[in-house]
Parts: C-alpha cells; sequence; structure tokens
C-alpha cells in the first residue's frame, strides 16, 4: 500500500549551501523518498532517512547541516541502488532520484543535480522489479465531472502497452471489473473519481492500492488533446472528440502528463494504444476470477494449481504476458474465437513443425521490455547483446512457420519483421562478451571504429607504438642510435649521442643536455605521449558515445521491435495451447452463438493434473436455454460437485480464450459472463460477515447477470439458519428459473435435498447427484455425475474420513439417529455417559404409534423430521 511521507518544516535559511539545494529539490516532491547523489552515494536526509533506515535496515547517521541538530542521514552505493528501490517500491514508496548532472571535476561550485526519474510501483523498468510473466500496470481512473462517464487507461510502461475504454452506463460494475481484469500496481483518479467511495473501497480492500488523487490542474482540455495528439499520432484524435470519447482523451492526456513528471523521457516507447470497449470480452468480476483461481490460487497466490499453470507452456515472456492478459479476457465473438482455435490446431496438426517453434522461441528473450529500455537509455551492453540474439533467430522463426492457412498466423508472420539491419548493427558495433556495466570498457567490437582502434591499440602496444615511432625518426634523420625515453620531468623525449648532433632536425626542440647526449621533444611526441597517457580515459568516453549512438539507432526503431515482439508473443500463445492440447488429450470445441453447452467427459483442467494416484473420472454436462436450463447438484460432502461445476466454468472460459478443452467433444454456446458464488469466505477487513458476504454476492450475480450468463452458485444459504437458508436458496433458483426474471445457465449445488423437488414445478430444471457407494463404514466416492437427486449428505463418514475422533462420529450418529427419528437431543442427553433411548410414546398411543413406523429414518431429512415433530406434537 502506498504510503504518504511528511517531511518536517526546516528553516532553509540556516542551511549549509548543499543542503539548501537539497531542500530546494525535497520541497517539490515531498511525497517521495529522495534519493539525492552525492559522490558514489545516494543519501537521504531528515525524515526520508529515519523512514529508509528503517525499511531498508540501514544505519542511520548524521550530517552538519548548518542547524543545531545533525540532520538524519543513511545512505546506499549508487551502483547496487536498484534492489534498496525496488525493496521501497514494493513496499508501496515512490523514489525521486536526484543525479549529479554535471561532471564534478569540471563543476565550480556546488555540482548541479536534478530529479532524473520518479519510481512508482506502476512506473518501474528495472527487471529485478518486474514479473516476467506479467504486466505492471498503472491505472487511470477519470470521471467528467458531475457525470457518470468515465474513461479507464491501463498503461504498461515497461512494454509500452496502453489500453484505453469509456464506460457510459453501469459504471459501479463495469469500472470494477476493468480495474479486476488489469490488476494495476498504482492508480490514479481525477477528483471525481476519488469521492466514488465504491472505487475508493474496491481498490482499498480487494486490489490494496491506496489510489492517488490528481488535482484539477491535470485535465485542461487544450494540453490534454495536444499530449494526446503528440504522442499518439496513428490516432485520430478529432475523429475520437467527434465520437464524444473526451473522456478517454482527458484520462489518456493526464497519464502522459503524470508519465511525463515522473519518467522524464523515454515516452516514444509508449506507442501501442488499443482504443477498447469492454463488451467485447466476457463479463468476469473479481470474485469470479479469483474464485475460479485463473491466475492466482486463492489459498497462496501461487500459479501453481491455476488455469494459467496449466495453459502456460509459454518460451517467451512476451508470450507469458500475453497468456496471463489472454485468460483474463474471454472473448464473445465466435469468429474471431474459431479464427484463435484455427492457428492453435493448425500448429497441433505438425508436431515436427510445433517442436520446432517451440525450440527457436526458448532463445528468445524479453524483446518488448529490452526495447523499452534501450528507449530509456538504460539497457546495458549485454542486453544489446540479448536483443541481437533474439533479432537474429527470426528469420529460423519464420521459416519454421512455413506455408500457412490460418489467418492468424498469416498476419502474424506477416508482423515478424527480420530486423535484420538492427541484428547488423549490434552484432558488428557490440563486442560478443560485452561486460555488464559499460564503465568496465570492453563493450565495442573491434573493427567497429578506427579511432578506437588505435587508442586501443595504444594502451595495449605502447611499447610497439614508440618504438615504430623511433623507427620512423631514424629513418628520417639517418641517427642510427636515435632512442625514445621517459622520464617524470618532461614526459616522453628523442635522445641524440653528441656524435649526430648535426644531423637533427631543426623541429626538434631541446630539453636536457647530458655529458654524452641531448634530449629533444617534437609537436608529434608530445601529442603522442598525450595520447598514450589519456588512452585509457579516452576509450571510455568513445565506447560510451558509441554505444549511446548505437543505442539510440535501435530505439529510432522501436515499432519496428514491438510489433514484432507481438507477432512473436502471439505464436508463443498458440504454440503453448496446441503443446498442452497434446499432451493433455484436449479437444477442440465447437463455439457457437447456439446457447447450448454440451461437455461430453469433460475434466477439470487443473484437479486432473494435481491428481497424483487415482485418475480423474471424467463427466457429461448440458446446459440450455430450454429445459435444461438449470441443474441442481446434490450428493454427498466430497463427492466432487464443486470440482464438477468449476470444471464446466473452466471449459466455457477455456474454449472462449481460443483454447482447446479438456473433454472428449464440447459444443459451447458463448455466454456474455461467468458469476461464481462459491464457498465461504470471511472478508472482516471490510467489516463484513460470512453470511453478509454471501448474499452481497448473490445480489450481485442477480443483479448483473443475463440469460446468456453462466452461473455457478455452489451451497447457497448455507450461512444461516436451515429454514432461512433454504427458503432464500429456493427463491433463489425460482428467480432464476424465471425466463422473464433472469433466465440464466445455472448449476447449483446444494445440501438441501428438498431443493430437488423443484424438477416437478420446472420444466427447465433438472436433478443431478454425484454418485457414491457405501459399503458398512466404508464410503466410496465413484465422482459420477448422474441424473436425479439424493437425499444423503454422508457428512458423518465424511468427517470420520477427515480423522474426527471416532468417539465423536458415534455420538454425531446417535444425535442424527434421534433427529431423523424426531427427537430433538437434549443438553441433558449430552452428558450421560451412554444416552439411553428417549421414550416418547406409550404403545398404546395407536396414531403416533403408526405414523412413528411409517418413517424410514433412512430416508427423512432433517427438515422433514421437525415438521413431523410438530406435527406429531400438535396431536397429543
Ligand atoms: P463439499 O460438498 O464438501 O464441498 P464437493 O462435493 O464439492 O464437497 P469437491 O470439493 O468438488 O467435493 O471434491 C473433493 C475432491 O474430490 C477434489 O479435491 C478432488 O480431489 C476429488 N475429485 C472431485 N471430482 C473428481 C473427479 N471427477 N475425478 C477424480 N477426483 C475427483
Amino acid at each position: 500500500m502506498e504510503r504518504k511521507i511528511s517531511s518536517k518544516p526546516v528553516d532553509t535559511t540556516k542551511l549549509s549551501p548543499m543542503m539548501r539545494q537539497y531542500w530546494s529539490v525535497k520541497e517539490k516532491y515531498l511525497d517521495q523518498l529522495l534519493f539525492f547523489r552525492l559522490g558514489d552515494f545516494y543519501e537521504l536526509f531528515f525524515d526520508d532517512a529515519l523512514i529508509a533506515s528503517r525499511e531498508l535496515e540501514l544505519t542511520l547517521t548524521g550530517k552538519e547541516c548548518g542547524l543545531e541538530e545533525r540532520a538524519p542521514m543513511c545512505g546506499i552505493p549508487y551502483h547496487s541502488s536498484e534492489s534498496y528501490i525496488a525493496k521501497l517500491v514494493k513496499k508501496g514508496y515512490k523514489v525521486a532520484i536526484c543525479e549529479q548532472v554535471e561532471d564534478p571535476a569540471t563543476a565550480k561550485g556546488l555540482v548541479k543535480r536534478e530529479i532524473i526519474r520518479v519510481v512508482t510501483p506502476g512506473t518501474v523498468l528495472e527487471t529485478n522489479m518486474l514479473d516476467a510473466g506479467a504486466n505492471n500496470y498503472l491505472c487511470f481512473v477519470y470521471r467528467e465531472p458531475g457525470k457518470d462517464h468515465f474513461a479507464v487507461v491501463f498503461s504498461d510502461v515497461s512494454t509500452g502497452e496502453v489500453y484505453a475504454s469509456q464506460i457510459e452506463s453501469d459504471w459501479k460494475k463495469r469500472v470494477l471489473n476493468e480495474l479486476g481484469r488489469f490488476s494495476p500496481a498504482e492508480v490514479l483518479l481525477n477528483e471525481s473519481a476519488g469521492e466514488c467511495a465504491l472505487i475508493q473501497n474496491f481498490l482499498n480492500d480487494r486490489l490494496h492500492i491506496r489510489p492517488e488523487i490528481l488535482p484539477d490542474s491535470f485535465f485542461t482540455w487544450d494540453v490534454c488533446y495536444r499530449t494526446v495528439a503528440a504522442q499518439f499520432p496513428d490516432c485520430d484524435i478529432r475523429q475520437m472528440s467527434r465520437e464524444g470519447q473526451n473522456v478517454i482523451i482527458y484520462a489518456l492526456g493526464a497519464m502522459i502528463e503524470y508519465l511525463t513528471q515522473t519518467q522524464k523521457h523515454g515516452l516514444e516507447s509508449l506507442q501501442h494504444l488499443e482504443l477498447y470497449s469492454d463488451d467485447q470480452y466476457m463479463t468476469l468480476d473479481l470474485t469470479a476470477r479469483r474464485n475460479l483461481e485463473l491466475t492466482r490460487t486463492l489459498r497462496s497466490g501461487e500459479k501453481k494449481g491455476t488455469l494459467l499453470w496449466v495453459l502456460d507452456k509459454t518460451k517467451t515472456p512476451m508470450g507469458k504476458r500475453l497468456i496471463h492478459s489472454v485468460i483474463e479476457k474471454p472473448l464473445l465473438n465466435p469468429t474471431a474465437i474459431n479464427k484463435r482455435l484455427n492457428a492453435v490446431g493448425e500448429l497441433l496438426s505438425d508436431s515436427i513443425r510445433l517442436d520446432q517453434i517451440r525450440g527457436i522461441l526458448q532463445d528468445i528473450f524479453d524483446l518488448e521490455r529490452l526495447i523499452t529500455r534501450i528507449v530509456y537509455g538504460s539497457a546495458s551492453p549485454r542486453e544489446m547483446r540479448s536483443l541481437q540474439f533474439t533479432v537474429q533467430n527470426l528469420p529460423q522463426l519464420k521459416e519454421a512457420v512455413g506455408e500457412v492457412k490460418s489467418v492468424y498466423l498469416r498476419q502474424l508472420i506477416a508482423n515478424m519483421d527480420p530486423l535484420e539491419d538492427i541484428c547488423g548493427l549490434i552484432s558488428c558495433a557490440i563486442d560478443d562478451d560485452p561486460p555488464a556495466l559499460l564503465k568496465d570498457g570492453g563493450v565495442i567490437r573491434k573493427g567497429y571504429s578506427k579511432e578506437l582502434d588505435s587508442l586501443r591499440e595504444i594502451v595495449h602496444n605502447t611499447k610497439g607504438v614508440l618504438a615504430s615511432v623511433e623507427a620512423k625518426e631514424r629513418e628520417k634523420t639517418g641517427i642510427k642510435n636515435l632512442k625514445i625515453g621517459f622520464n617524470n620531468v618532461f614526459g616522453y623525449y628523442i635522445e641524440v649521442t653528441k656524435s649526430f648532433l648535426s644531423q637533427v632536425p631543426a623541429e626538434y626542440i631541446r630539453k636536457q643536455t647530458l655529458t654524452g647526449s641531448e634530449r629533444y621533444i617534437t609537436q608529434e611526441l608530445k601529442e603522442l605521449e598525450q595520447t598514450i597517457l589519456g588512452a585509457r580515459d579516452k576509450i571510455l568516453v568513445l565506447e560510451a558515445q558509441l554505444f549511446d549512438e548505437v543505442r539510440s539507432q535501435v530505439a529510432e526503431q522501436s515499432f519496428r521491435v514491438q510489433s514484432t515482439a507481438n507477432a512473436i508473443a502471439w505464436l508463443d500463445l498458440y504454440a503453448s495451447f496446441a503443446q498442452v492440447a497434446f499432451e493433455n488429450n484436449y479437444c477442440r470445441p465447437d463455439v457457437d452463438l447456439s446457447g447450448r453447452i454440451h461437455i461430453q467427459d469433460g475434466r477439470h483442467p487443473v484437479v486432473e493434473q494435481m491428481l497424483k494416484d487415482t485418475l480423474f473420472v471424467a463427466n457429461d454436462l448440458l446446459l440450455d436455454k430450454a429445459e435444461n436450463q438449470i441443474a441442481v447438484i446434490t450428493g454427498p460432502n466430497m463427492a466432487g460437485k464443486s470440482t464438477y461445476m468449476r470444471q464446466a466454468a473452466l471449459i466455457v472460459l477455456m474454449a472462449q480464450i481460443g483454447s482447446y478443452v479438456p473433454a472428449r467433444a464440447a459444443q459451447i454456446g458463448v455466454v456474455d459472463g461467468i458469476y461464481t458464488r462459491v464457498g465461504a469466505s470471511d472478508d472482516l477487513a471490510s467489516g463484513q460477515s460470512t453470511f453478509m458476504v454471501e448474499m452481497s454476492e448473490v445480489a450481485q450475480i442477480l443483479k448483473s447477470a443475463t440469460e446468456n450468463s453462466l452461473l455457478i452458485l455452489d451451497e447457497i444459504g448455507r450461512g444461516t439458519s436451515t429454514f432461512d437458508g433454504m427458503s432464500i436458496a429456493r427463491a433463489v433458483i425460482e428467480h432464476i428459473a424465471n425466463r422473464k426474471k433472469l433466465g440464466a445457465k445455472t448449476l447449483f449445488a446444494t445440501h438441501y435435498h428438498e431443493l430437488t423437488e423443484l424438477e416437478q414445478s420446472f420444466f427447465n430444471i433438472k436433478n443431478y447427484n454425484i454418485a457414491v457407494k457405501k459399503n458398512g463404514d466404508e464410503i466410496y466416492f465413484l465422482r459420477r455425475i448422474v441424473r436425479g437427486g439424493t437425499d444423503d449428505s454422508y457428512g458423518i463418514d465424511v468427517s470420520r474420513l477427515a480423522g474426527i475422533p471416532e468417539e465423536i462420529i458415534q455420538r454425531a450418529q446417535q444425535i442424527l439417529k434421534q433427529l431423523e427419528s424426531g427427537n430433538m437431543p437434549s443438553v441433558k442427553a449430552k452428558k450421560q455417559k451412554q444416552p439411553e433411548p428417549m421414550v416418547l410414546v406409550q404403545q398404546d398411543d395407536s396414531e403416533l404409534v403408526r405414523r412413528l413406523k411409517e418413517i424410514d429414518i433412512e430416508k427423512i431429512t432433517p427438515v422433514q423430521a421437525l415438521v413431523l415433530l410438530s406435527e406429531l406434537k400438535a396431536r397429543i
């Protein structure tokens, strides 16, 4: 969670000049931790130092600053600053980096310092601060003042992607759904959006983000309009404005402005603007995303055990990020879905080609993030080399894909630019094995620059260079014993013995007379001396300059690199879907608008992978808009009801992202949304009880779902008394079953066996149960879904399996029997060591006895027993 940093006011008039410079910067960055460059360290002062020393466990020292007390201070070496900044940003701080912007050696007076960047959770670029497999979004939510018109913008500066959408109706659901879909790292709101408690609470409680509210001064129309037009020249902003998309222009403009203020430069890498409408994607609220464990598990938040874990066999970081975002965005249009399925199918049809493609993808680095770092000027020599390694694989990759029929594969092959010029430039400019840091030298390849080569020659071969000058001078003058030497007083000199003095040329300048010889210098020798002595420094400066030139030339091609990276990501995604389909024996779903979901021998994609000792039992499913609209599923605890229902939702979702599915055959009529109410989870943080959370979720589902949605409702009404719960559950089903009210396809699992009666009254409700077999005390789960209801929960048997002590199990069985026979076990009965059977009636109460005899204790449910009991009591 982001934290604000309060800084003490300081009487700056008394400060030393350096500390005054510090404060002149700090007062503009009061909400950030200021990293102030002093020599080889970044120093933090005052409150910043107190916070950083605590958070980073650094030693706190002090610095004389002109005030009575020394300023608290702590520092970190600049070359290892990335890891410290990463820790602070992870904890929610923003870090402002203030650099020396002139050479301290030549500066007169105080070295000039400026903020070069502000690092925030949504703007990090450093590889060690980013998850290679997930995008890192900065989000902007803009609300038009006084109206319910919103724009949401998500940008990932590390990859150059920007997504923007305008929302003019039903904002409460849609804005939150978009926030859930993109799961941003940092959120900015304008003041009007900041006034929406719903958004603020969602961000705080569900995404654990404290948003920053930007002042209205960020949003002048002219500035926003001009900024957007300049940033996205390909985007027809006038047209956008004519189409009433002004809200997006405000949001995009302010976002670019915020990035300019924090990043200072490099924004040219933000080129990929996609204006999207959320109605092209399936509605999935945050609850459904989390319950279905799409990208992280509910319990531990890990990837293992999620749908992403099963489907992600991508080889490149771009592919990994894409598959992550594709899972969050199932499509609604069967044509687009089928085009994806065609691409997957074509790759799947040729396993040798698939292997070849995946083998090449293996060697591809993170092109998207590399090119961004190149544009920002922060890419290291090794990263440049990684770019070249990647690029040199492109022709081979295109060749491996070869001739294809699928429209999407053809498109991506067309978009894959071989980038031969970039490959050529880097390979002739950068050494094969460059150092990690530019300052270590040896970055530029031999032969790239004549000037650099001769400087290197001088450094490596000073003796040889001097010998050749010596030879040249001997030849020129005819002085056979002419020698070049060096002393500390006047550097390199030419020594000539007295016998040859008459041959000394006029341009020789005499410097010293010795007994038998004279020493001279020449203009050429002086220049050579300067070259030799300054060569090392010059090499570093020249290498940096050449490296920068190469980096800028590559940066100019960033658009081409980004489109190629995007094409590679899609190829990787299709190849991954094909590989998973092959390994896990999936089938191609028939995706259409039939409204029918018919899965034959369907399996749960994740559970089947997790099972080690047993085989997964496949099951069929049929839901449609006619008599199979609602399936009421009963069955013992642990039988597999939840697994079956989630499996249905996941298969539908997989089909709608363009993946093959774990089934023998599947017809998937697209659904516009999947809604889930699964399990009981307390939301204590937001002050809501389990039952309250359950009911709010049900309320939200009933409000949002349509007749084209798929509802997964697991044990509704469990969190309250039996009668209340059962009544609510029944009323909810009746509401859904009523076509005029909702009519959504629904899987409804319940332990209220009474609900199976609904099948009699509603033509569109069907009962199913998951079969078990009982043999004595043993219970066998068959995991097979069969038609019809069941009236036993086997809860006590499952408790025994779970390890509840036998004594308690036996007592539970006694209580159950009493309940089933119409008796309420008394507290007294519990106190008895061995409870006596209670005698309720005399043998001669013939009517009561007859009624009791009629009861089949094995079949009566607790609720029926209660009803009967009150009926009998009324008779006495
Ligand atoms: P409860 O009513 O107690 O919530 P449940 O009926 O919802 O139980 P699940 O949680 O779906 O039961 O399943 C319990 C376990 O059974 C799963 O974790 C899984 O290991 C196994 N299981 C479920 N379905 C199958 C299947 N079709 N094939 C093999 N194992 C299965």
